[in-house]
C-alpha cells in the first residue's frame, strides 16, 4: 500500500511513500490516536492507496500568520 500525502486545505499533492518500506515512526502516524488517524487518513482499497491529509508549507505559513483562516477552511469544525 502506498501513502499519498495531500494538503488538507488546498489539496496540493505533497508526495507518496510506500508504506511497506516506510518506518511507521518516521511517518509520524504511530503517535496519532485511532480517531486522529481516521480523521486524516482515507483508504482507497481498490487502488491500494491511502490518502493522508496533511498541510503544505504554504498553508502552514498562511495559517500561522492568519489563524482565523483555518476556521474558513474547516467549516465543519
Ligand atoms: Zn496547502
Amino acid at each position: 500500500m502506498q501513502l499519498i500525502y495531500v494538503c488538507r486545505h488546498c489539496n496540493m499533492y505533497l508526495g507518496r511513500i510506500d508504506r511497506d518500506q516506510a518506518d511507521p515512526s518516521r511517518l509520524g502516524l504511530d503517535t496519532l490516536t485511532a480517531e486522529e488517524q481516521a480523521d486524516i487518513i482515507s483508504y482507497n482499497l481498490n487502488e491500494d492507496v491511502a490518502y493522508v491529509r496533511t498541510i503544505c508549507n504554504y498553508c502552514q505559513e498562511a495559517i500561522e500568520s492568519h489563524p482565523e483562516l483555518a476556521l474558513l477552511h474547516n467549516p465543519l469544525q
